[in-house]
């Protein structure tokens, strides 16, 4: 006998799950889901899930440490109140919760595995729901996606990414939110502005774009007149985009409990914040967010040290999506959860540029799952198969 636990970001919660050597195939290989319920509760681009081998806890007395979320009429989930860190998803109708598991799934991104045993992907699931095909447009050629009754070809991924790109009107700003809808966002364009460029905005260079084990003496000066986060436009004539990109870091995978996290690097200047009464305010600085009740009330932040010693998340108290990431290096700059904008489709590529030649913190996840490396090898061949024009 081993176990399966699952632990949060914070470390409040932790469960350990019995389970027989070697581990059943069921719970090694992972679903990944691209419906909108997965996208906007955890803020990323996909939830990743195995079944649970037996309940975690009694249903009916949720732990202190957990937020459940009742994110549709047959299921909920279950997320860490400190963290945010998503933990399990289950199914609440009588037909799905008589089995032992009492229809528990756990979020495999908290997951930690017996020793030498690897997550694999069992299939991806709804990709219709992500209008523009999704995550599966960079699986390529694995021949595991699905719409739960229906595999799809990498041709059908195609088709749907054309549609869904020919329905893509421009629009003037960008809106974002989370799942039950208290967080909303607004974007504006970038313009090259000075509030967007060094040294009001700065941030260090991200891990996608300069490797992290890039010796700091070998990393290129942040450009002051065109930094890394203000992208050219799509095509000519068009406004200027954001730089959106993959991480697998262990930080990210167990906030969003998911095995890969997207983000979308954005100059505070840019965002306003939607308050409940309708008021638009602008991004609040970290201080306000932690101090003002306006703010305070609205985003839940987590200090994730000592993993990230200054790193501040924000997600939302009520859903759980994970919202932002702000680091030390950074000032009036913040990565927001790709996973937020995702009603029109995944990539909202007139607004959003994404980084094709590296999964950020890949590293991290070699040993674990076979998702990151996949995932970097697909948003290669995606660049060659549209010309290099994404
Ligand atoms: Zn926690
Ligand atoms: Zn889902
Ligand atoms: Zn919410
Ligand atoms: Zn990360």
């Amino acid at each position: 006998m081993s176990n399966l636990t699952i632990t949060c970001h914070c470390g409040r919660n932790s469960f350990s799950l019995p389970v027989t050597l070697p581990l059943d195939s069921k719970y090694k290989n992972v679903h990944v889901c691209l419906c909108s319920d997965c996208r906007y509760q955890n803020g990323t681009f996909a939830g990743t899930f195995i079944p649970s081998p037996s309940a975690p806890f009694d249903p009916e007395s949720t732990p202190e440490t957990l937020t459940r979320y009742k994110s549709s009429a047959k299921a909920c989930r279950y997320f860490c109140s400190t963290c945010s860190s998503q933990l399990f998803f289950r199914y609440e109708t009588p037909e799905l919760t008589k089995d032992e598991d009492q229809g528990f799934f756990l979020a495999t991104g908290c997951l930690e595995l017996p020793p030498g045993e690897k997550l694999g992907i069992d299939t991806i699931g709804y990709v219709k729901d992500a209008l523009d095909g999704g995550l599966a447009s960079w699986t390529p050629g694995k021949n595991i996606t699905t719409t739960f009754d229906d595999p799809l070809t990498d041709e059908d991924i195609h088709a749907l990414e054309a549609t869904a790109m020919s329905q893509y009107t421009d629009t003037e700003k960008l809106e974002g939110a989370c799942h039950c809808g208290r967080i909303k966002l607004r974007v504006s364009r970038q313009t090259g502005k000075p509030e967007e460029l060094p040294p009001h905005t700065f941030s260090d260079n991200t891990d996608a774009v300069i490797p992290c084990w890039t010796p700091r003496e070998d990393q290129p000066p942040i450009d002051e007149k065109n930094p890394w986060w203000i992208r050219d436009a799509q095509d000519p004539g068009k406004g200027k985009r954001f730089l959106g990109g993959l991480c697998t870091c262990k930080s990210c995978r167990t906030i969003a409990g998911a095995e890969v996290q997207g983000w979308v690097f954005i100059p505070i200047v840019c965002i306003e914040v939607i308050l409940p009464n309708g008021e638009a305010v602008p991004w609040p600085t970290k201080e306000q967010l932690q101090r003002e009740s306006k703010y305070k009330d609205l985003i839940s932040t987590y200090k994730s040290t000592p993993g990230d010693p200054g790193v501040l998340r924000g997600f939302c108290g009520g859903c759980g999506a994970n919202v932002f990431w702000d680091g030390l290096t950074r000032r009036n700059f913040v990565d927001i959860s790709a996973g937020l904008f995702t009603h029109r489709g995944l990539r909202e590529e007139g607004w959003i540029e994404w980084w094709t030649g590296r999964v950020s913190y890949v590293e991290e996840s070699l040993e674990r799952n076979d998702l990151g490396v996949l995932l970097e090898q697909g948003l290669k061949e995606w660049k060659k198969r549209l010309g290099g024009t994404v």
